[in-house]
């Protein structure tokens, strides 16, 4: 498919600001253009196959090429393109809302539709403030979060995120956000119990309320498995702990489930199955829609809502395309194909083959950690296992093993010096397989590479 039309869109191409492109390179190549999609794989321009290991940006659920999502949307957009949400409502969103609404948990029953995760979150932080300014507790605006979390590329949200490396050259809201230490057990203390790993995050998280001033503290906001930090599970019993401290200060817990939600840990939403806590606000997006069209949501306690519903006010907060029929017509879709195709059941069943099959790559010197829950992992490689000195920078060893993965048909998501996977979930046994031998190959291949460089010897 090396055509002139094909070199006329790469040129096109360049005229895209992407996603986080560095400057510096821009325009000077040709990114890889995906022309299709199918179950886990997609297909270059050359028609090279790859499977997509990070399922899009975790947000494959289903699979690609699901012709009745396709079908959802183009019934819904010839009956009913658009209306204003804040005008009118459709009977999608309505119907959206109540599938929603049954599916969380607790008293989670208010939906605000927004356009994507970010979105999503902002809604929740914004919402917190208002909710205090409302109850007469202007002072309580304080927001607790945690290195390594990401939560999106809004002002606030990017403000709650907790990524070192892209703090770089932007501002941010520092007034009234705190950071809490990561929660990967795999960086605690030598001779440190994961249990007084545990008891050790806790502390660091009541001292900060406490040195805030719970009257300040406004909300603490996580999701259940670190994602784009580097696939951090955090240690047991952690999150209920949180939860629990969150309720002793009156302090609203927003469980970010933009990742989570949606089957990939085997639930619609893990925060009650999985860890036992019933949030405030649970936000989500990507495997709402499996991917194939933006969509979030903050879902709300009623709690919340009653307690600021005594006196008129207006929520002035709203998007163009919060609750977008095609969205929603997609979303219903998706969670009826979920339902009938048991998917949730699938990834409970298949997820410890594929952590049992990651182990494999222990076998491998750079790598000292492999670590996941349902069907999200991480791969973290370090110059040597007793150190954990991770292989960063001028290695750059997760981008060098994404190069070698491309070369064997894999993507994988590069993140420092850890690799991120989340296939589509309905991965088989025969692809994981697949997918893992070709990541075992491209690390060794990338740890060669280092060696003949100089750059690192086992
Ligand atoms: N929250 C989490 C946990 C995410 O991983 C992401 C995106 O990767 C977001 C929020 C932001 O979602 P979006 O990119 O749809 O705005």
């Amino acid at each position: 498919m090396k055509n002139d039309y094909i070199s006329e869109i790469h040129e096109k191409d360049k005229l895209i600001l992407h996603p986080y492109e560095d400057l510096k390179f821009r325009g000077t190549y040709n990114r890889k253009l995906i022309i299709k999609s199918d179950n886990i794989y997609l297909y270059d321009e050359d028609g090279k196959r790859y499977i997509d290991g990070p399922g899009g940006m975790w947000c494959n659920n289903i699979g690609h090429g699901n012709k009745e999502i396709g079908e959802a949307i183009k019934k819904q957009i010839e009956k009913m393109d658009y209306c204003s949400p804040f005008s009118e409502s459709t009977e999608v969103a309505a119907e959206l809302a109540s599938v929603l609404s049954d599916l969380s948990p607790g008293d989670l029953n208010t939906v605000f539709f927004t356009s994507d995760g970010s979105t999503a979150n902002e809604t929740a932080l914004r919402f917190v403030m208002y909710y205090n300014n409302l109850l007469g507790k202007r002072e309580k605006k304080h927001i607790i979060t945690r290195d390594r979390a990401y939560h999106g590329s809004t002002y606030l949200t990017g403000s709650v995120t907790g990524k070192d490396r892209e703090k770089n050259n932007f501002d941010f809201e520092e007034n009234f956000i705190h950071h809490l230490g990561s929660p990967n057990p795999y960086r605690r203390k030598e001779n440190q119990s994961e249990q007084e790993f545990c008891d050790e995050k806790v502390k660091e998280f009541e001292d900060k309320i406490l040195e805030i001033g719970p009257n300040k503290v406004a909300a603490y906001i996580a999701e259940p498995v670190l994602a784009s930090g580097g696939c951090i599970i955090p240690p047991k019993n952690y999150i209920k702990r949180f939860w629990e401290i969150c309720k002793k200060y009156d302090v609203l817990y927003i469980s970010d489930e933009v990742v989570t939600g949606f089957g990939r840990l085997g639930y619609f939403f893990c925060s009650q199955e999985e860890f036992g806590i019933i949030p405030d606000i649970i936000t989500t997006a990507k495997g709402l829609t499996s991917g194939y069209i933006p969509l979030g949501a903050a879902l709300i306690s009623d709690k919340l809502i009653k307690n600021i519903s005594k006196e008129s006010s207006f929520f002035f907060h709203g998007f163009t395309y919060s609750g977008h029929p095609a969205s929603c017509a997609a979303a219903l879709k998706n969670i009826e194909i979920l339902k009938r195709d048991k998917i949730l059941e699938h990834v409970i069943e298949i997820a410890p083959y594929f952590h049992e099959k990651l182990k494999e790559l222990y076998a491998i010197p750079i790598v000292g950690d492999v670590r996941g829950m349902g069907l999200m992992a991480g791969v973290e490689c370090v110059i040597d296992k007793k150190s954990k000195n991770p292989l960063l920078l001028d290695q750059a060893i997760a981008s060098r093993i994404d190069q070698e993965s491309l070369k064997l048909g894999l993507i994988i998501r590069p993140i420092y010096h850890i690799c991120v996977l989340s296939p589509a979930l309905i991965i088989t046994k025969e692809q994981i397989d697949d997918l893992v031998d070709k990541l075992f190959q491209a690390i060794t291949n990338a740890t060669k590479k280092l060696e003949e460089e100089g750059l690192w010897s086992g």
